[in-house]
């Protein structure tokens, strides 16, 4: 039995190269939605798992022939739907090398390539959101993931100091802890409040004003023993949370502050939207995507604690002591221990994008929303929001007459943009999150819009 890398996987290896190669540069120009048929043919994946062994070539060449043609263009220039980015061609060529490292990024004696650029990655994202330099960090596989590491932080430190040891005796009969969150809090940080035993519902829900910020001078009185939830950028709205204001009065309480700035955060890497992040480096925990706003491949989170004694406490398998001066070992911050170095495509990004390109990236997919927002105005539709950074709601009118319109524009193929509701109300919602996207892009994208919503309303 011949253990090695054969001369035949080489071929497919390479076969793979050139199939990833032309998928990319064919996925701008084909309809962003797969078709019918595409989706149809999938079925050919489900058969009984063959008895004899298939070649790797044949393998792949199943892959790309059925499953490229099923995929979203999310690649390409004109999806605009949830908060998407598209990986850059940096960090697919980063998986490219990191899969074929295949490095186990728990522990630093199995990869020390991969815990040194994590280290170096996770003080390059400090550093761009502003973020204190002794925080702990982790790369985890969300904003989701990095919600819950912050938070399990968070139910660390709060319930130690009434002498509760929350990760050996668990939540039964633990001193009541409260969370408050903004009325618009992110479904995913409700997910990560339940998993930690914090509770979906039992919550402290704050009103927020017509642009989803919540209203500080709605705030509930806060204690040593609360967990106050913030946003930067309101997934529908890209609107802030008042955070200089919040954090003032929770340091004043001793309250915890978690901040949800998945992709909202990055506004502090541009110099032109920075002031919207004023005060949000007060907080105590803070959650950022890099496969949003830095178009970071699949899937790269990012968790950051102030205090880095506490995320270790909430995250390391067994009470390790800390000992000062000690290497940083990534699984003792991350809910994960086997796991793989996304953070090599984080650090691939962002060194090749550097500040300015990373600047650059946030204000471009700004001047795009803002064009959409003046495009779609100016044919008389309605903008729900004020297009602070990426995020635009669109009404066409009628509740009905608007989802039928966000129907027709993804089956047209155009581009893709996704429904919402804003106060009720159902809203088209464009996130423009891709450094893909081109000024052409944006205006095929506005006629085809346009044109939908005109034929539509005859
Ligand atoms: C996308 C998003 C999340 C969830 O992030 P995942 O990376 O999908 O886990 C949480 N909060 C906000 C504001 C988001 O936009």
């Amino acid at each position: 039995m011949e253990n090695s890398i054969t001369a035949c996987d080489i071929e497919a290896l390479g076969s793979a190269a050139r199939k990833a190669l032309a998928y990319l540069q064919t996925v701008g120009s084909r309809p962003v939605a797969p078709s019918t048929s595409a989706v149809r043919n999938l079925a050919q994946f489900d058969e009984p798992l063959p008895e004899a062994p298939t070649d790797t070539f044949c393998v792949i060449d199943l892959l790309d022939r059925i499953g490229s043609p099923g995929t979203v263009a999310t690649a390409g220039g004109r999806f605009f739907g949830f908060v998407n980015g598209a990986a850059l061609p940096v960090s697919v060529a980063a998986t490219w090398i990191a899969s074929s490292w295949d490095q186990n990024a728990a522990l630093r004696v199995m990869s020390p390539t991969a815990a040194a650029l994590e280290d170096v990655a996770l003080g390059w994202v400090r550093d761009r959101l502003g973020l204190p330099p002794e925080s702990g960090g982790a790369v985890v596989t969300g904003a989701t993931m990095a919600n819950f590491t912050g938070l399990a932080a968070a139910r660390h430190a709060l319930l130690e100091r009434s002498g509760w040891d929350v990760e050996n005796d668990g939540m039964f009969g633990a001193p009541r802890l409260t969370v408050v969150v903004g009325e618009e809090a992110h479904a995913s940080l409700l997910k990560a409040l339940g998993l930690l035993g914090l509770g979906r519902r039992r919550v402290i829900r704050v009103p927020v004003d017509e642009q989803g910020r919540m209203r500080a001078d709605r705030m509930p009185a806060l204690d040593d023993r609360t967990i106050v939830c913030i946003q930067a950028g309101n997934v529908n709205s890209g609107a802030f949370d008042p955070a200089a204001e919040i954090c003032r009065r929770a340091r004043e309480a001793g309250a915890w502050v978690h901040v949800d700035g998945a992709f909202g955060l990055w506004a502090a890497a541009s110099p032109k939207y920075r002031h919207l992040t004023a005060g949000f480096d007060l907080a105590d925990s803070w959650a950022a995507d890099g496969h949003k706003w830095p178009n970071v491949g699949y899937d790269c989170g990012i968790a950051i604690v102030r205090n880095a004694a506490a995320m270790r406490a909430a995250m390391a398998i067994s009470a390790a002591y800390f000992t000062p001066g000690e290497l940083r070992e990534p699984s003792h911050y991350t809910p994960e221990m086997s796991r793989r170095a996304r953070g090599v495509e984080l650090w691939a990004s962002l060194r090749s994008l550097g500040r300015q390109g990373l600047a650059e990236l946030i204000e471009r997919t700004c001047r795009h929303a803002r064009r959409f927002a003046e495009g779609l105005r100016a044919a008389g539709h309605e903008i729900l929001n004020e297009v602070v950074i990426n995020q635009v709601l669109v009404s066409f009118g009628e509740p009905a007459v608007t989802r039928a319109i966000i129907a027709k524009v993804q089956s047209e193929g155009t581009c893709w943009c996704g429904g919402t509701e804003w106060h009720g109300r159902p809203a088209m919602r464009i996130s423009v999150s891709s450094w893909a996207t081109t000024e052409e892009d944006v205006e095929m994208s506005l006629s085809a819009i346009r044109r939908i919503a005109e034929e539509s309303r005859r």
